[in-house]
């Protein structure tokens, strides 16, 4: 059997392959340096409050410097950190990044929530959330003002687990949303058993409104966050229709290029100072 498997490994292997692995290898090496050498960045997203247009939160987004002022998505390198378990190290510092933008942003006045995406290998680290808590302890930062964005595939894996994570989370004050909402392939009956406080609604239902399929599915997602008592917050708004349908269909909150893009954080200052 042993050998069999050998054999077609044998055949199915290509130099591509090997072109690619040696590609994602220094990768993460790179990036495992430049973690090292701090030379990542955290930036962060204005959320609005789509009534007031109230900047009510931000969304902490990793950024990799590629050199020149370029910078490699998070869309590649993330899923790459997460397989080779580089995540959980990383997810820990933005964490902290986060908590100090939230201090020094309460600081000037700004009492606003900031949110931080988490992934799966985070969750399967031993006391993961009370890591969390001890941080936000450590920082003196007020839970309400932290928000974990989950997608469901957190919730697909060892599910008993994370719940019991989450729940011991939301207890301790931190809010919940699952991101990329109605993009993930698990059932929605997980939608009663999770301390949810938010729904992103994912940009591809956003992106071609207003537009039968997206109405239909961008209004379903609506609806369903009202009736079971959650928030509703569309990401990848870029236009003026598409935030007036948001609007009418009773969306509560709004990110996206149209409102601000993401900005290193001194940038986050001088807009909301600007705003103010
Ligand atoms: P996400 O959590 O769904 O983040 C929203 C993404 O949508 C961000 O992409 C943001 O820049 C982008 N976006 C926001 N508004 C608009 C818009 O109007 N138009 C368009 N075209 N895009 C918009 P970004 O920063 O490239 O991040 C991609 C993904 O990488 C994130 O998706 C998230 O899954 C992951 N990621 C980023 N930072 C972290 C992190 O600190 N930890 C983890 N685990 N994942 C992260
Ligand atoms: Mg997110
Ligand atoms: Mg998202
Ligand atoms: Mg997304």
């Amino acid at each position: 059997q042993a050998k069999k498997q050998s054999m077609e490994a044998v055949i199915t292997y290509t130099p591509d392959m090997e072109e690619q692995m040696a590609w994602r290898l220094g990768i993460i090496r790179q990036l495992r340096q430049d973690f090292e050498q701090r030379k990542l960045e955290v930036w962060f997203q204005p959320q609005l409050d789509l009534k007031t247009l109230d900047i009510i939160g931000c969304e902490a987004l990793l950024r990799w410097p590629s050199g020149n002022g370029q910078y490699i998505s998070p869309a590649i390198f993330v899923p790459m950190a997460e397989d080779a378990g580089l995540i959980v190290e990383i997810g820990q510092w933005v964490l902290e990044q986060a908590c100090m933008q939230q201090k020094r942003l309460e600081q000037l006045g700004f009492a606003i929530s900031i949110a931080v995406n988490v992934s799966v290998p985070q969750f399967k680290v031993k006391g993961y959330a009370q890591r969390v808590k001890d941080t936000l302890i450590n920082y003196q930062v007020e839970p309400k003002f932290i928000e974990l964005e989950v997608t469901e595939s957190v919730v697909m894996d060892e599910l008993s687990n994370v719940i019991t994570m989450l729940q011991e989370l939301k207890d301790f004050g931190i809010e919940i949303a699952i991101d990329d909402f109605g993009t993930g392939f698990s059932s929605l009956s997980y939608l009663q058993r999770l301390p949810l406080d938010r729904l992103k609604i994912d940009r591809a239902f956003i992106k071609d409104l207003p537009g039968e399929d997206c109405e239909a599915i961008a209004a379903l997602i609506i609806s369903l966050g009202a009736r079971l008592g959650l928030k509703t917050i569309a990401e990848g708004v870029e236009t003026q229709a598409q935030a007036d349908y948001l609007s009418e269909l009773g969306c509560d909150e709004v990110q996206g290029f149209m409102y601000a893009k993401p900005m290193p954080e001194k940038e986050l200052i001088t807009y909301l100072q600007a705003k103010h």
